[in-house]
């Protein structure tokens, strides 16, 4: 018996973001993509099929009198600089947390002592992360996870954020920390974990428990991905990552033969792919 976790697929941010792409191309115009309009292979590929085109910075820095979409992850001043310089239309589609979350490390950079340190918990070159370092210059200083907190000065204040993907678990140890080895210096921190991933960790880790074998459908290149599927590992360790049908090996069958097999994915996986995994395996 398979079936697929009701919450699975697309978030807000990112359906937002297709919908625009999806309007604008069928209006006929041409369309760029300023990177993955999500880390999702597949989706990527079927919205290049429409007739998005996919490029890179420096390849966006060399367009002019064209339109580009900025996906869901949203992008630092730069690329708003270089767009205008470029006669380049954008259609933005940075989620609104995202937005929320860029305007508030821009204030506190704004705002706080010259000496003060904004840390960014997150994935160092992931392009949320980027976009949010951007707002200070690009002089916050990245953490990665509870090892690098030796990169900051316990002397000087220290505002803290977090991506919006990362673990809620390792952001409220790193804040543990951080208290901890607080010297004589302000520490103000800010659970900008986007809701739409942090409740869904308990959800998941049900559903893993609920079934006998997980599949559990993400890309590569998502965090989001890889945070929910080590809540499902760790819940049920039966579970397996699978990017595509082609990835559903034999032994993975295997397993799920006879099983109760639950599917899910991260919020950067189309439901259609879930779908096509499930019958797969019926
Ligand atoms: S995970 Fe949250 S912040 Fe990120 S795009 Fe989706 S809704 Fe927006």
């Amino acid at each position: 018996m398979t079936s697929i976790e009701a919450k699975s697929g697309f978030c807000f941010g990112v359906i937002k973001a297709i919908q625009k792409a999806e309007e604008e191309l069928q209006k006929g115009r041409q369309l760029y993509c300023l990177g993955d309009i999500v880390h999702n292979e597949q989706e990527v590929e079927r919205l290049a099929t429409m007739g998005l085109i996919t490029i890179n910075y420096e390849q966006f820095t060399q367009l002019h009198n064209v339109k580009v979409l900025l996906r869901a992850h949203g992008e630092p001043p730069s690329t708003y600089e270089i767009a205008q310089r470029n006669n380049i239309e954008i259609i933005d589609a940075s989620c609104p947390v995202v937005r929320h979350l860029q305007e508030r490390i821009r204030n506190t950079y704004n705002s706080a002592k010259p000496d003060a340190q904004i840390v960014i918990y997150g994935t160092k070159g992931h392009a949320e992360v980027i976009g949010l370092a951007g707002q200070t210059d690009n002089k916050a200083i990245i953490i990665e996870g509870e090892n690098d907190l030796d990169k900051l000065d316990y002397n000087r204040d220290i505002y803290l954020y977090s991506q919006t993907t990362k673990s809620v678990d390792t952001f409220r140890r790193i804040v543990e920390q951080i208290e901890h080895k607080m010297q004589d210096a302000h520490f103000e921190w800010h659970d900008t974990i986007c809701r739409q991933v942090a409740n869904r960790t308990k959800e998941l880790r049900d559903f893993a428990h609920q079934h006998d074998v997980i599949i559990f459908v993400g890309g590569k290149k998502s965090s989001n991905a890889k945070v929910l599927f080590a809540q499902c590992k760790s819940a049920n360790e039966h579970s397996y990552f699978v990017s595509d049908i082609t990835e559903l090996t034999t032994d993975i069958q295997q397993a799920c033969h006879d099983k109760r097999v639950g599917i899910c994915g991260a919020t950067s996986t189309p439901l259609w792919l879930m779908q096509q995994i499930a019958e797969k395996i019926d």
